[in-house]
């Protein structure tokens, strides 16, 4: 496939700026250009064509099933989209003077109140970008609250090792160090270790729960009770809260911290479809320490406060407005009952799939899971040499989008799945089929499976290449 600055051809472009409503203001000599920009110059079909052709190379969650596991690839509903576009949402500016957005003000205001309701905390910044951002915004706010108290002793975060990378790398980027918590034999936090490495250079823990095998640690209120106790503080990574919202709460399980994912649990577009956002909730003992441009109720209107001993500005102004203003709408449009009821049927789709995979290919845990579930394919490589990438490469001449792979680090040969609530049964029968079919095919020939995928554009890239050697300038070839 051709770039636009390949298919471009002189006197093909045009430009249709609309008349200049502005005075003009013409520039010194030193700040205007001395080339011409070199703009590709395309026809409006062209530019059309082109990016129709890229997008029918690519797969989203509105070309098939897409069970990538940590990720809840849901559907993400148009209404969410069309309240977004609202002129009174879209045009508007950063500076503009507070009591012409009060409208805005009042969707942070509102989204604020039902996150704090979801995650029993008690307010909520929207300044991070994403969950990872959110993380590292917590963890310094740990970080100056205890340092508030002259309690400078307290270096270490407590991870346990079946948590998402993203945890240890945002404790360690805010001067933490990393204390690696091993799981039990069932996948859980093994209290034990956890009750001989609390100790007062505990700073915090850091945990989600349902964990990233998909289990529900029933010891958590012992768990954050031994944090506690050593006077650290309780992190969750609510990045995929889909299988608890509306039904427990972090703040009821102890936690004082939480970051969620908008563009996972609430439904905004998700990867190349961002920008995300990661919103951080906590309790009220840690409010002061949130980001700048907290939004407050005053007489007659909202405004914006800037929290006493914030850590700071995180994100320009105040976050991705615009993906608030979508998470509001699915909240609203789904209701208490609604979210109680898509956490409900994430964990119902999940356990199903599991359940009719389980014929075929070995979980990495025994009983029920919450929104997703992991596969070990470590058998079925020792006999056949088929490789979990093997079997996710395969998926995709079949319009499935492969599961997470290799994730958690804990479970050899994983494959993470997490069908989410929006698919149906028929859906997921089919899914399930196509990995049928595949068990069926290693079984016969194992060796073809290691050819797959045959009908995309790219089939095998080289993964380290394209991560050690990037191309990402356009040269002339
Ligand atoms: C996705 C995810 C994150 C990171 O979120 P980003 O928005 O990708 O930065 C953190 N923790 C868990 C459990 C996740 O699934």
């Amino acid at each position: 496939m051709k770039l636009l600055f390949e298919i471009s051809k002189d006197g093909h472009g045009c430009d249709l700026l609309p008349a200049l409503d502005v005075p003009e203001v013409v520039l010194p000599a030193k700040d205007r250009r001395t080339l011409p920009l070199p703009l590709p110059q395309l026809s409006e079909i062209e530019l059309s064509r082109h990016y129709t052709c890229l997008m029918k190379r690519t797969f989203g969650v509105n070309s098939g099933f897409y069970p990538l596991g940590s990720c809840t690839m849901k559907y993400n509903p148009r209404i969410n989209e069309d309240m977004a576009s609202l002129p009174g949402f879209r045009e508007i500016h950063p500076l503009q003077p507070e009591h012409t957005v009060q409208g805005c003000m009042e969707v942070f205001s509102e989204t604020e109140k039902a996150l704090c309701e979801i995650t029993g905390m008690d307010a909520v910044t929207f300044q991070p970008a994403a969950g990872a951002h959110g993380e590292f915004v917590g963890v310094l706010m740990i970080k100056d609250y205890h340092e508030s108290r002259g309690d400078t002793k307290r270096t270490k975060i407590i991870i346990p090792d079946a948590a998402h990378g993203t945890n240890p790398a945002s404790a360690t980027m805010a001067g933490f160090t990393v204390v690696n918590l091993p799981s039990d034999a069932e996948g859980c936090v093994d209290v034990e270790k956890l009750r001989e490495f609390a100790g007062d250079d505990t700073a915090g823990l850091m945990l989600t729960n349902p964990n990233t095998l998909g289990l529900f640690d029933k010891n958590i209120l012992e768990i954050t009770k031994i944090i506690h106790d050593a006077g650290g503080v309780n992190y969750y990574d609510g990045a995929n809260l889909n299988a608890v919202m509306g039904i427990v709460r972090p703040g009821d399980m102890g936690f004082d911290v939480v970051h969620l994912n908008i563009h996972k649990t609430f439904s905004t577009p998700h990867g190349g479809g961002g920008p995300g956002s990661g919103p951080v909730g906590c309790k009220a003992f840690l409010c002061d320490f949130l980001p700048v441009y907290q939004v407050v109720e005053r007489e007659g209107g909202y405004g914006f406060s800037s929290p006493a001993k914030t850590i700071g500005s995180v994100k320009a102004f105040y976050g991705h407005f615009l993906v608030v203003v979508k998470a509001l709408t699915y909240i609203k449009t789904l209701g208490a009952e609604g979210i109680r009821n898509a956490a409900v049927h994430a964990v119902l789709n999940a356990n199903y799939m599991q359940k009719k995979l389980s014929e075929y290919y070995d979980p990495a845990c025994e009983g029920l899971c919450m929104h997703e579930f992991v596969l070990t394919l470590r058998r079925l490589r020792e006999k056949t040499g088929v490789s979990a990438l093997d079997v996710a490469k395969a998926l995709l001449d079949d319009g499935v989008h492969p599961p997470t792979m290799y994730f958690p680090l804990i479970v050899q040969e994983a494959l993470m799945v997490e069908p989410t609530e929006t698919e149906t049964k028929e859906t997921i029968d089919e899914a399930v089929e196509i990995f049928k079919n595949i068990y069926e095919m290693i079984q016969a020939n194992p060796q073809q499976l290691h050819e797959m995928p045959l009908t995309t554009p790219i089939r095998r890239p080289d993964e380290v290449a394209a991560a050690r050697n990037p191309r990402l300038k356009f040269t002339e070839s």
